[in-house]
């Protein structure tokens, strides 16, 4: 009865949160079981028990739960003894029908919605104990008739506590599509040069395959790599060899018509799907090389460098890793003759 859902996402106010919820929660119980203590004439000790369980015993917890150094396990025992709470309200009541099926399901869908694992199931037995205890020291008398008043007083825990949860659920559930939002837009860019990250531009590419298959149009692939960027990176730093790749992902997006797809492999390695047929393909690499060739960063005076190219069209009887390879290999013969220079596939190489 404390309606906090959502326990596994562990936040840091915890106690202070399940204490709010507690103290509402115990504090709408207390209604029928007061209509029905009062209707039974009940003694000092049921009386004791209803006012420590519902009034004291949020404080308690709360007290328990912000002194322990894990403030999660606490408020799992928490809602352990709130099951056990609500067990032993219900031969207090005379299994009064109504309050006591209210009660039981309360504290069992708060340990279903708190999102622990098999916490429901965990707390079965001290509810249970705790109502057989509660039997043997108020008797077993049963009287299950619920008179008007006492559905009355059922209703705010049965209607709070429903718009609570699901007020809780809808919150939890929102904040959890941001986080997948997020989440999936930090896997899709790469976090140094902004362009698309390996994966994304693999599957990028792949559906444009797709598209490409359906209406065919020209399409060439263009894999990039800085030369001797190990030796930037031992001359100039590190930081300067970011520079780099940051600056060549500039000339990406400014050389290339728009319509590229550009994403960062790895390491100094770059891939980019041009809507142009390897000719004027291998045009733009070559003016991108010169762009590259003639870019200076005012932070690093002196730092030059240079792309080598490899370019390969697509076949219509080739999927993303036969393109790949192919560009790889001109890739390669563009490092073999001497860099900085562009090599376009032979279409047999597919
Ligand atoms: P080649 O001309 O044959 O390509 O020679 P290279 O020195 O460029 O060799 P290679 O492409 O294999 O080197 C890649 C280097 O890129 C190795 C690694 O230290 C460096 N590198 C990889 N990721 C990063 C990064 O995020 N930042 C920086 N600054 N360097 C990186
Ligand atoms: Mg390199």
């Amino acid at each position: 009865m404390c309606f906090h859902v959502g326990m596994e996402f562990r936040p840091r106010s915890l106690p202070r949160l399940t204490y709010r919820f507690r103290m509402l929660g115990m504090g709408l119980a207390a209604l029928p079981v007061v209509v029905v203590l009062h209707d039974l004439q009940a003694g000092w000790l049921a009386w004791g028990w209803m006012i420590a369980g519902c009034f004291v015993w949020p404080h308690l917890a709360y007290w328990l739960s912000s002194r322990s150094r894990d403030s999660y396990r606490a408020e799992v025992r928490n809602f352990l003894v709130d099951s056990a709470i609500a067990g032993s309200f219900v031969p207090m009541m005379h299994f009064n029908l109504l309050p006591s099926a209210v009660l039981l399901t309360v504290a069992t869908a708060d340990k279903v919605n708190a999102g622990v694992p098999g916490l429901w199931r965990r707390a079965m037995p001290g509810m249970l104990l705790a109502l057989l205890v509660s039997g043997f020291l108020h008797g077993w008398a049963m009287d299950l008739t619920s008179r008007t008043l006492v559905v009355a007083a059922c209703l705010p825990l049965m209607t709070i506590h429903t718009l609570a949860v699901s007020a809780n659920l809808y919150r939890l559930m929102r904040r959890v599509q941001v986080q997948n939002r997020q989440l999936e837009a930090l896997t899709q860019r790469d976090e140094l040069t902004g362009l698309d990250s390996r994966g994304h531009w693999r599957n990028q590419a792949t559906s444009r395959i797709g598209q490409l298959r359906q209406k065919p149009a020209p399409a060439t692939l263009l894999l990039l790599d800085i030369d001797h960027f190990k030796t930037i990176n031992d001359r100039f730093g590190h930081a300067a060899g970011d520079d780099v790749l940051r600056a060549l992902a500039g000339l990406l997006r400014d050389c290339l018509p728009e319509d590229q797809v550009s994403g960062r492999l790895g390491g100094d390695e770059f891939g980019v799907l041009l809507a142009l047929p390897p000719d004027q393909a291998a045009h733009a690499a070559d003016a991108l090389r010169a762009a590259a060739q003639a870019l200076t960063l005012p932070a690093h005076p002196g730092l030059r460098f240079s792309l080598s190219i490899g370019l390969a069209a697509l076949q219509p009887e080739g999927d993303l890793r036969d393109w790949l390879e192919a560009a790889d290999r001109a890739l390669y013969r563009a490092k073999d003759s001497g860099r900085n220079r562009t090599a376009t596939a032979l279409a047999t190489m597919f």
